[in-house]
């Protein structure tokens, strides 16, 4: 059975789940094998997790040339270890710097790359475009597929791999080293996880009303576990930061459930929801185009469910 490389995102010494879920995806195709692509000693601490998940290769490729460099260093590392295993696809997590990656590999092994995929199969990917209005079958025309994937398109599911570690030698081109990171500043995180590979995400707009009010949506948002975003109104408004708007002109989100909180549902926001799996509208408007969308909806003022629905949460978790 062919090799199916997964390139490997971690942080902290742990693998993110949405590398998980790609090496879970990965078993559909073939046999699942990872790459870690880091600076020495990256990969010590990541590979009995990768063995959890399937990964019956784990292709180490360690530079000093790695970390302190921006992306060209990783695509070629990742085209070392292409040319090592001959695979039959390699799956990347969709990330701005991952679809980066994904270009210049696939230019550099004369494939094709697919982005923004929300299923794979043997040859090709399953794309939902226009914020998920029309879903696209699509294949490389040539060459091994280069296929970023959605967080949160597979549900990752642990299985035994042996994690055999396979030394990767590679030495990073001189073009590659052009553009080096001088500074880099970690944002601050509060301890909710991230927006865009978040499993549950609960988004609040203008029906809030208020800076203030949004406390509603976060205490929502933490009886779940969940991610916090919100609608260009309230970003536009200076209620919340740019960095939670979903939508068109925001964060592209694909969590397992999505609840919407006063929010109308327009075009532009649907754009970066559109595509989660769950949708719950708030909404005391019954006609808000939300609703369309809604697996579940309740017409009801928000400052009455909102807390209610919290409270609900909070006593069944015990
Ligand atoms: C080029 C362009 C790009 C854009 N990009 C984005 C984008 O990325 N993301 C985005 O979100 N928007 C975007 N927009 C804006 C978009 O068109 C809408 O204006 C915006 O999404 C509306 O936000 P909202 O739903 O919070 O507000 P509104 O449309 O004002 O809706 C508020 C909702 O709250 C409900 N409500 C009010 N009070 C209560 C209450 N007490 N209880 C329950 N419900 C209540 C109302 O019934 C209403 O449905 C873009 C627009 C343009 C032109």
């Amino acid at each position: 059975m062919a090799e199916v490389l997964v390139l490997v995102d971690s942080v902290d010494g742990t693998v993110k789940k949405a590398t998980l879920e790609l090496l879970t995806a990965a078993r559909a195709i073939g046999e699942p094998a990872a790459v870690v692509v880091g600076a020495p000693g990256t990969a010590a601490a990541l590979k009995g997790q990768l063995g959890e998940y399937g990964a019956a290769k784990v292709y180490v490729a360690e530079s000093d040339d790695i970390a302190g460099y921006s992306i060209a260093p990783k695509a070629e590392a990742l085209a070392a270890a292409v040319a090592a295993a001959s695979p039959a696809a390699v799956l990347i997590g969709s990330t701005a710097d991952n679809k980066e990656v994904a270009a210049r590999l696939a230019f550099k092994i004369g494939s094709g790359v697919l982005t923004d995929a929300v299923a794979v199969d043997g040859d090709g990917a399953t794309q939902q475009i226009f914020g998920g209005a029309i879903t696209v079958s699509a294949k490389v025309a040539k060459g091994v597929p280069v296929v970023t994937v959605r967080p949160n398109s597979y549900a990752p599911e642990p299985a035994a791999g042996a994690a055999e570690e396979v030394a990767v030698s590679f030495t990073v081109s001189d073009a590659a080293k052009g553009a080096k990171i001088i500074e880099s500043v970690a944002e601050e995180k509060g301890s909710r996880p991230a927006l865009s590979d978040a499993s549950v995400v609960v988004s609040g707009g203008r029906g809030i009303g208020s800076a203030d009010n949004f406390a509603i949506i976060e205490k929502l948002a933490d009886s779940l576990g969940a991610a916090v975003g919100a609608s260009r109104a309230v970003v536009d408004a200076g209620w919340v930061p740019h960095t939670m708007q979903v939508g068109q002109t925001g964060v592209t989100v694909s969590p397992q459930l999505y609840i919407a909180v006063g929010i109308s549902g327009a075009i532009q926001h649907r754009a970066g929801m559109q595509t989660s799996k769950t949708i719950v509208a708030i909404n005391k408007d019954a006609e808000a185009p939300i609703f369309e969308l809604a697996d579940f909806g309740v017409v009801g003022d928000l400052f009455t469910v909102a807390p209610a629905l919290t409270e609900e949460i909070t006593k069944r978790k015990g």
